[in-house]
């Protein structure tokens, strides 16, 4: 179908095409090249955070930054870390690959965050960390989350990669916590196809990433102390993402924009729609999600199948961490209720919401949704 509209189209036309060629005319496309190193100084300086280490995706910065965490804190298998049932499997899988035990807390129905009310009722005396994932564009309330690691001393791991610029008050996603982690997949705010960054407050949390992204040379190469992957970044994608940095505000305006648009055109749909602001920040629409009404007959698996129809690429909401099959094969089962995660799975999915998408694509869009109702 030649005027199907994709769930996601990145904007590349800034100097993502110079930057390329300077990596191919230099000959610099390994991860020594000058602009891994540009990213991680500017891209780390602009979010206030005061070391960053480029990695290959989102889903190995998490593995590196945890595994960082559990050596500089001395962290035990076992210890456990308490993190969103709302999210992607990145998170949950990099605990259990570092023995470390996943705990799961709601979703809040209307930020779609995790339900920061319900973290303490989760902490136990192995509790080590809080891991925060700001969603679809609104950050984590942060304040609940702040006060428990100061009372029951947890760390903090923030996983943005859905929000990069975006701000808890003045504090920018991703500065704060003793680490933190951004994707540049091909359908986030910086994207150069696949890549990630961790950012750390301290120089002996970077150096432990930087370790365990390198296979763990020391200082005697080719001798190792420890295994590890192969998790560095090319030149090529730093190029890339740098000229997509470049531009990170004016993405963010334009997301802002969209998400206003489609908050005006879809209000009087049957369906609960983005909350367009909070007390601590404005939505910047990473995704416009949807979230179907009760007394709608159709669930989000069925409305995207109708949108398909119609040319309209959707995505599903997060299926909830805890009923996660392998999760549950591995024995991670408990008897606690998570009810707004389990609906947003099942009445939850978002439109088309790339950068790239025209006015016409964008009034396609509202009309095909209206269209289902
Ligand atoms: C995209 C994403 C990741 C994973 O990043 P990849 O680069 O796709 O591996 C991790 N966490 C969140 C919240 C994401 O949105």
């Amino acid at each position: 179908m030649s005027d199907f509209i994709p769930v996601n189209t990145p904007l590349l036309n800034g100097n993502e095409k110079k930057y390329l060629n300077e990596c191919i005319d230099t000959g610099w496309i390994s991860s020594e090249g000058p602009f891994v190193k540009k990213l991680e100084q500017e891209f780390s300086a602009y979010t206030g955070q005061k070391y960053g280490s480029c990695v290959c995706n989102g889903s190995v910065a998490i593995d590196a930054a945890v595994r960082a965490m559990k050596a500089v804190f001395k962290w035990e298998e076992g210890d456990e870390v308490i993190l969103p049932d709302y999210t992607i499997i990145s998170t949950a899988q990099s605990l259990l690959y570092n023995g470390l035990k996943p705990v799961f807390v709601d979703a809040d129905a209307q930020t779609w965050n995790m339900d920061t009310a319900k973290i303490e009722e989760m902490i136990t005396p192995r509790t080590r960390a809080v891991m925060v994932v700001h969603i679809f564009g609104l950050p984590t309330d942060m304040e609940k989350v702040f006060a428990l690691a100061q009372k029951y001393d947890l760390k903090i791991i923030e996983d943005a990669a859905q929000a990069h610029g975006q701000t808890y008050f003045d504090k920018k996603c991703g500065s704060m916590g003793e680490i933190s982690t951004f994707s540049f997949y091909a359908n986030k705010h910086i994207a150069c196809g696949e890549g990630g960054m961790v950012m750390a407050a301290s120089s002996e949390l970077i150096e432990k990433v930087n370790f365990y992204k390198n296979l763990c040379f020391s200082r005697d190469r080719f001798v190792h102390e420890e295994l590890g992957w192969n998790f560095r970044m090319s030149n090529l994608q730093a190029a890339v993402a740098y000229a997509q940095f470049e531009r990170l505000e004016e993405f963010i305006a334009r997301k802002k924009r969209m998400g206003a648009y489609y908050q005006e055109e879809l209000k009087n749909i049957p369906a609960q729609l983005p909350l367009v602001k909070t007390a601590y920040a404005e939505n910047n629409y990473w995704v416009f999600g949807i979230v179907l009404d009760d007394d709608v007959k159709f669930n989000a698996k069925e409305a995207m199948e109708k949108l398909a129809q119609k040319g309209i690429g959707c995505r599903p909401f997060f299926y909830p961490l805890n009923k996660q099959p392998v999760f549950q094969k591995m024995g991670l089962t408990d008897t606690v209720d998570r009810p707004v995660a389990d609906r947003l799975y099942a009445r939850g999915f978002y439109i088309p919401s790339g950068l790239g998408l025209t006015d016409e694509n964008m009034e396609q869009v509202v009309r095909m949704v209206r269209s289902i109702f």
